[in-house]
């Protein structure tokens, strides 16, 4: 989705700068960018971060106007480059991560990112300090109420349109809105305003892997300079808006903002995820003969009936000391096991969830209680967590 929301947009935006060569800037050089870059953090009293596909490169998602960028390959009639990984797989990089910590130790006070990956919350940057101005690939609104969703699978469409899911507060209901603009789109005027505010607040704006060409967004930024503030500017192409910096760095974006945090003292904290899932029991229809009875066993997602669970592969369900009971691999979405079984004593039922690739770990293992005579169905939260060193690639 990701891709086709790209190629969309390449029909309509500007793509002057396609394709434009790579700069980087000698070892010495950068390094002593890096050292001006630490301080000009370190000075800063109120510092806002603008970020671009050039932050999420290294998490597997393409970037638009690089060599190998979606709008330069199919300008050269190439198609659309392979994401190297589903967005819901793909991870927060050491920028994401970094960021995060510069807003712990109070030094960071918000992010503008023009990115529909929804990193940034993943990693951990709380959403009242994030403007996402293009939208989130994993976040829908009640366009009645105003509330907000963030889910663990990519929303099924663009373009602000009606999802398969309705708001569940009590006496609204009403369906959801994905979140991720179209071409055409206006920015939502809640996360410009924000934005534009934050950055009129700033005495430092920090861009990070953006060329600042996409309008409106990239005029944003220049606001900071109304009130005296600085911009710096880290990418690894040129951009219009140089002239109008205190310093540019040509470098990948990991190196420089690794390099701030040792200069500063400051570690890179790991990536921690938390998968969220339920195991569902129902007791189904009574039968004539009392002696059996039906159920059924759902390892479903948190987000309702219908959503996916995208971390997980397959589910294999066990019964120990059940030897009667014959075991099931359930490898297709939704995770259902439908039985009739002898409704004799109480029996644990084992639970493997294979995880997807890109998890940290391959499996989970869950023993789950039932009694098959009771008659209460049964339903229990599970998660499982994943920690991740984030490093340079
Ligand atoms: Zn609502």
């Amino acid at each position: 989705m990701s891709i086709g929301y790209a190629q969309k947009l390449s029909d309509k935006k500007d793509v002057g700068t396609l394709g434009m060569p790579e700069l980087f800037d000698p070892p010495y050089n950068l390094q002593q960018k890096v050292e001006q870059l630490a301080v000009i953090i370190q000075k800063s009293k109120y510092l806002v971060v603008f970020t671009g596909a050039g932050t999420s490169t290294s998490c597997g998602v393409p970037d638009f106007r690089g060599p190998k960028g979606i709008w330069t390959l199919q300008r050269q009639g190439k198609g659309v480059p392979e994401a190297s990984l589903p967005f819901d797989r793909a991870m927060p990089s050491l920028t994401h991560m970094a960021l995060v910590e510069l807003e712990k130790a109070g030094i960071l006070k918000f992010v503008i990112s023009q990115n529909v990956d929804g990193l940034h919350l993943k990693s951990g940057i709380p959403r009242e300090k994030l403007a996402e101005l293009h939208g989130n690939s994993f976040r829908e609104v009640c366009p009645s109420c105003g509330m907000e969703y963030l889910r663990d699978f990519e929303v099924e469409t663009i373009g602000l349109k009606n999802t398969p899911r309705r708001c569940v507060e009590e006496k609204c209901k009403a369906r959801l809105r994905d979140t991720v603009l179209d071409c055409e789109d206006e920015l939502p005027g809640k996360e410009m305003n924000l934005a534009e505010q934050q950055c009129e607040m700033a005495d430092m704006i920090l861009c990070l892997g953006t060329s600042l060409q996409i309008t409106p967004a990239c005029d944003i930024p220049l606001r900071a300079l109304r009130n005296g503030g600085k911009v710096v500017i880290v990418n690894l192409q040129q951009t219009p808006k140089d002239k109008d910096a205190s310093l540019v760095i040509h470098g990948l974006v990991d190196e420089v903002i690794s390099g701030v945090m040792s200069y500063l003292y400051l570690r890179i904290p790991p990536f921690v995820r938390v998968d969220v899932f339920q195991i569902v029991f129902t007791r189904c229809t009574r039968l004539s003969d009392k002696r059996f009875m039906k159920w059924r066993l759902r390892v479903a997602s948190i987000h309702g009936q219908n959503a996916p669970l995208p971390f997980v592969r397959s589910v294999e369900v066990s019964f120990p000391g059940r030897p009667e009971l014959k075991v099931a691999t359930l490898s297709k979405q939704p995770f259902l096991l439908k039985r009739e079984t002898v409704a004799k004593r109480s029996c644990c039922i084992m639970l493997k969830l294979n995880l997807s690739d890109g998890c940290a770990c391959s499996y989970t293992s869950i023993d789950f209680p039932v009694d098959f005579q009771g008659s209460l169905n049964l339903s229990t939260l599970r998660n499982v967590q994943h920690i991740y060193q984030v490093e340079r690639t």
